[in-house]
């Protein structure tokens, strides 16, 4: 007769016998692999009939109760139980025992001191794929794989020689062996065992792959969770957990560091009055908006442990169990007082700037001329005044780049004379693409309305602004680096242009009722020296001659300046035509040179070039009066004499024919050379050497050379001389097919 029971009083209750000889223990779990319940074994002795089993009882148990009595799973168990089993193994008969081995969950097997498998229960044959049968009667290490075997038979020899109980899971890593071969960890608890008396010894062997999947999963969980809590740590946002009632359960390195209380000192705390918060309304609100949101995100100031301030941007969350009950608030808060106080100066700056930028737009619309800011290659409006509104006849949006605007707007610019003007050549644009401060440039604005205004623009480059804010934009813009920013000005030139047009109409008449009588003058000078000089009539005095020669040269004048006069009203009105046609430009200049040589015997005229022949597209008589001019000037402008040369050329590759006009005379000083083109402008040194002149010439070829499409420059160095050059288009191929007049 057997006692199941877990406790000690229980069967000292049934007068167990002797405590040693009367415990097998076995366990097994509900579900099949934890220490739920357990039942013992033992031999029951009536008091009555001596050695005679009497009953069985079973008592289910805590795991406790098992841990210590039965299992021997931890040390003090273990060693009772093993001195108890040492001093005197279990005694059972073969006869009984089969049916209770079998309700192990463990696989157990009864092996003799040869090792030798006499009993084995139903779950090893399930755990080792191996049928009753076929295991008994076998070595023991058929159930170990090879490479195991050896060493169990030594450890196996040994064991018996001082049999003991072994517990499971005291940290041998062994293996089992299946029938098909497979390996698979195991846990072996030992008991010696008197087997019909023989020293036999019960193995249980549990296969322990599932708890070892278990435990490895188990061991990257507390991995994963030392791994992230690593992470909170390395997080300089200071991380802390509180509970409902906002004590202190977490405390991040972060939030030792932001706020200086170290996880002790903070543990345990409420926040709100270690960190003196202050929130954005109450503590209340965002207390109720946690609990209606289950988050919550916003500003707060704390007092760190020093006293002083800091700001956080604080994202807080809260947790709450299965029933939906408050256990956490999860909180994150990011130092943000550096930022604060940038931001804070920034817009203390910001408003600076944009009442310093209301002050300039208000002294800008006080002007009476059209100014405004621009940026960037294309010219995008950055500020305008009130006037520039009313120049262009349209209002420029913000930002939107010049070409755009004018487009959009249907504005024209033209030159002075209105003639189309590329836009490179706009101020504005000249100043932002290539940064030229452009000064009085003349320009014709053509408005929506079709009416026109004469403009005369500056530009200037300023030195580049990391930012600009404006009243007129209410939006700040960031400009690119080194993007170049020009003021741009214009002056409304229509009244100046209208005494201008009214002075050229006055010159022009004046100029053009002089020619008539002029012509008379002259006409009728010439006629009496030609006369006088072949006899007819009476002689005259040597004083008469002399005078009538003076009124000759006088009058020879006064055609030309008559004649320089109309050509700058024509160029100024726009009347002044081309009649252009294909020209051999070589005996077009051989034959001006030959006539001027005929006026001065003190300068060496020559005419240079390597071509026979160069057509160029021109109106040779303008082209001719722009030559005259030009080697008139160097025969003037060289009072001591000396050589003139004139060099004509070709190059090929521009398509344009070069000419240059060079003397060794009197030079013009390097000051005035930019105004040397002007109207009426003449150089001190000319004046100075009592050389006479109008000033007019050097504008009007000029102006005809680039009606020509070509450009006239020149270089000179005082009391060295000068060079003037011309360049004209050649003509092209078709054009040249035509007959050439010489
Ligand atoms: P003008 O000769 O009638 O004064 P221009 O317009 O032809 O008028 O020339 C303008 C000025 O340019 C001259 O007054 C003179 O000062 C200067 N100039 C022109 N050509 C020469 C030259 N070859 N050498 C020196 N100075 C010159």
């Amino acid at each position: 007769m057997y006692l199941i029971t877990g406790k000690q009083e229980a069967y000292q209750n049934f007068s167990v016998k002797s405590q040693a000889e009367t415990i097998i223990s076995i366990r097994w779990s509900s579900d099949g692999s934890s220490l739920a319940k357990a039942v013992e074994i033992s031999p029951l002795y009536s008091t009555a009939s001596g050695n005679v089993p009497r009953a069985f009882a079973h008592a289910p148990q805590e795991e406790s109760h098992i841990k210590e009595r039965a299992m021997m799973s931890d040390a003090r168990a273990s060693k009772h139980t093993s001195a108890a089993a040492s001093s005197a193994p279990l005694s059972i008969s073969s006869t009984n025992v089969l049916p209770f081995l079998d309700i192990s969950p463990d696989a157990l097997v009864i092996v003799n001191p040869a090792g030798t498998i006499v009993m084995v229960n139903r779950q090893t044959e399930a755990v080792f794929g191996y049928a009753r049968t076929e295991l008994l009667e076998q070595q023991l290490e058929l159930l170990l794989p090879q490479r195991l075997r050896a060493v169990h038979i030594a450890h196996r020899e040994q064991y018996f020689s001082s049999p003991h109980t072994r517990p499971m899971g005291i940290g041998l890593k062994l293996v089992g062996r299946r029938k098909d071969g497979t390996e698979f960890p195991v846990e072996i608890s030992l008991n010696p065992l008197l087997l019909d008396g023989a020293l036999h010894v019960i193995g249980a062997i549990r296969d322990m792959t599932a708890q070892r999947i278990a435990e490895h999963e188990h061991l990257q969980q507390l991995e994963q969770i030392r791994l992230q809590a690593e992470l909170i740590n390395l997080a300089h946002d200071a991380i802390l957990v509180r509970d409902p009632v906002s004590r202190v359960t977490s405390w991040n390195r972060g939030a030792e560091e932001l706020y200086g209380w170290t996880v002790q000192e903070a543990q345990g705390r409420i926040t709100h009055s270690l960190l003196k918060t202050r929130f954005p309304s109450s503590y209340a609100d965002v207390d109720e908006h946690l609990e209606h949101e289950g988050q919550w995100e916003g500003e707060l100031t704390h007092t760190r442990r020093d006293g002083s301030s800091v700001i956080v941007e604080s994202r807080q969350m809260l947790v709450r169990d299965e029933e939906g009950q408050p256990i956490a608030i999860l909180e994150i808060n990011r130092d943000i007082t550096e930022r604060r106080h940038l931001e804070q100066a920034e817009q203390v700056v910001h408003a600076e700037t944009v009442a310093r930028l209301a002050f300039l737009q208000q002294v800008l619309d006080a002007l009476p001329s059209g100014v405004y800011l621009v940026y960037g290659p294309d010219a995008r409006l950055l500020l305008a005044n009130r006037a520039a509104a009313s120049v262009w006849g349209a209002e420029w949006q913000a930002d939107q780049p010049m070409l755009e605007f004018l487009k959009s707007n249907g504005i024209e610019i033209t030159d002075a004379q209105g003639s189309p003007f590329p836009p490179s050549k706009f101020a504005t644009l000249r100043a932002v693409q290539g940064g030229e401060t452009v000064l009085q440039q003349q320009e014709l604005i053509r408005r929506p309305g079709g009416s026109s205004l004469p403009v005369l623009v500056n530009a200037v480059v300023l030195p580049a602004q990391r930012r600009w804010s404006g009243p007129l934009q209410e939006t700040e813009q960031q400009l690119p680096a080194r993007e170049a920013v020009a003021l741009v000005m214009h002056q409304d030139v229509t009244a100046l242009k209208e005494a201008e047009y009214l002075k050229d109409e006055f010159v022009g008449i004046v100029a053009h009722e002089l020619r008539t009588p002029l012509a008379a003058l002259k006409g009728f000078a010439d006629m009496l020296l030609v006369q006088t000089a072949r006899g007819r009539g009476l002689a005259l005095a040597e004083w008469q001659q002399e005078a009538l020669e003076e009124i000759e040269l006088a009058t020879t004048r006064l055609v030309k300046l008559t004649e320089e006069l109309l050509d700058v009203t024509r160029l100024q009105a726009g009347r002044l035509h081309l009649q252009r046609t294909p020209t051999n430009m070589v005996p077009l200049a051989q034959r001006v040179v030959t006539l001027l040589q005929q006026t001065t015997t003190r300068h060496r005229l020559e005419v240079r070039t390597t071509q026979p022949e160069l057509l160029a597209d021109i109106d040779p008589g303008r082209i001719e009066q722009v030559l005259t001019n030009l080697i008139g000037n160097a025969i003037k402008y060289s009072p001591q004499g000396g050589p003139v040369t004139l060099t004509i050329w070709e190059e090929t590759a521009a398509r344009i024919v070069g000419i240059s006009v060079q003397d060794r005379g009197i030079g013009i000083p390097r000051r005035q050379h930019a105004q040397m083109f002007g109207r009426f402008m003449r150089a001190d040194n000319a004046q100075a050497w009592g050389i006479s002149g109008t000033g007019l010439g050097l504008y009007i070829c000029r102006e005809l050379v680039e009606r020509h499409g070509g450009l006239l420059w020149f270089e000179s160095e005082e009391d060295a001389g000068s060079t003037f050059f011309v360049t004209l288009p050649l003509v092209s191929a078709r054009q040249g097919d035509h007959e050439v007049p010489s």
